[in-house]
């Protein structure tokens, strides 16, 4: 293989760019070249592709976001949409791809693969809602942003003694308010895998209070619902005034973590050397932390897995 392409594709994510750099670099030093395919798929239909050198992905490992830009390509999900994407490739002489973004991405790559051409996914969302893998790309720098946020919510909480709601990402993933509500001590954290009796949880906040607790967080997973819902149905049952934050797109922007960034620089490297190889159809994952690859069709049909213990523990110290 002499030329592979690289693109992101549906939601972006913090790390993104630090996996495409990582992408490019493992690449030339392989000796092979890299093209960067710009807005997802639509860029593979349109032909918006383009050479990289070492220098295009300078200066931007520290970047939130992603430089080839991301889409998503409804004509991609056609035979005839892909077969344009086949001839495109074959323009540009490019012979492997590496796709980052969620599954809908990665079920774009198998069907590429499916074509004979291979692909290698690198899961880049916030949500790390893909199975198989630790985490995705941009989770860690999307809790901390939370973490960042709640912090401040949190000042103002006390000082007015008021109970506050705070609505995070995820989808029908959970992650984001578990591992939050854990790092920020939240005294209710609402998740789309443990649904709570609402009783239960004013229950507790009454508790609370009776105990002199005199400001409380409650995060809200937004798999769950809207969080202004559950501050109605809190009133209703406890006559209890909350105010509400939804944090909303400001946790999907910003510097990676370093966490983030020496991930998506293992994660883009593995794929590169999983290309070269001959291997295709497969995601890299982190698991115990080493990176590994599992096959994307076999995946997609299983779940992101729960943690129940950081479930458990998180009630635990939220007493
Ligand atoms: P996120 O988790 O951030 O939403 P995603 O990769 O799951 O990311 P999608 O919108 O599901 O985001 O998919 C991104 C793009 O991948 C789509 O716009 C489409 O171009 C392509 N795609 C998704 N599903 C398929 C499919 N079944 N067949 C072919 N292409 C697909």
């Amino acid at each position: 293989m002499k030329k592979i392409g690289v693109l992101t594709s549906g939601g972006d994510a913090p790390g993104m760019n630090a996996a495409i750099r990582a992408v490019v670099r493992s690449g030339i030093y392989r000796g092979v070249e890299v093209y960067g395919i710009y807005h997802g798929y639509k860029g593979l239909i349109t032909g918006n592709i383009k050479k990289l050198d070492v220098a295009d992905v300078g200066d931007i490992v520290q970047r939130g976001g992603t430089i080839l830009y991301t889409a998503r390509c409804e004509e991609f999900k056609t035979e005839e949409g892909r077969a344009i994407a086949i001839q495109q490739l074959k323009k540009f002489g490019i012979e492997g791809l590496v796709v980052i973004g969620g599954d809908g991405s990665f079920m774009g790559g198998v069907k590429l693969t499916q074509l004979g051409f291979p692909t290698i996914g690198i899961p880049g969302t916030i949500d790390n809602d893909i199975p198989e893998t630790d985490f995705t790309l941009g989770f860690d720098t999307a809790l901390n942003t939370i973490i960042d946020a709640i912090d401040k919510i949190r000042d103002t909480a006390t000082s007015h003694e008021r109970q506050f709601i705070v609505e995070v990402m995820g989808r029908g993933c959970g992650d984001l308010a578990l591992w939050s509500g854990l790092a920020d001590g939240a005294e209710t954290i609402m998740l789309p895998e443990k649904k709570e009796d609402l009783d239960t949880i004013v229950e507790r906040l009454n508790r609370g209070i009776e105990r002199g607790k005199k400001h409380s967080i409650i995060v809200v997973a937004e798999g769950v619902g809207s969080a202004y819902d559950v501050a109605k149905e809190i009133k209703s049952k406890a006559n209890m005034d909350t105010r509400v934050t939804v944090l909303g797109h400001v946790q999907r922007g910003g510097s990676p973590t370093a966490f983030d960034r020496v991930l998506a620089s293992r994660m883009g490297s593995k794929a590169v050397e999983l290309l070269l190889n001959g291997d295709k159809g497969k995601m890299i994952a982190i698991q115990n932390n080493k990176i590994v690859a599992h096959d994307i069709l076999d995946l997609l049909t299983k779940k992101h897995g729960f943690d129940e213990n950081l479930y458990t523990l998180a009630k635990e110290l939220s007493i």
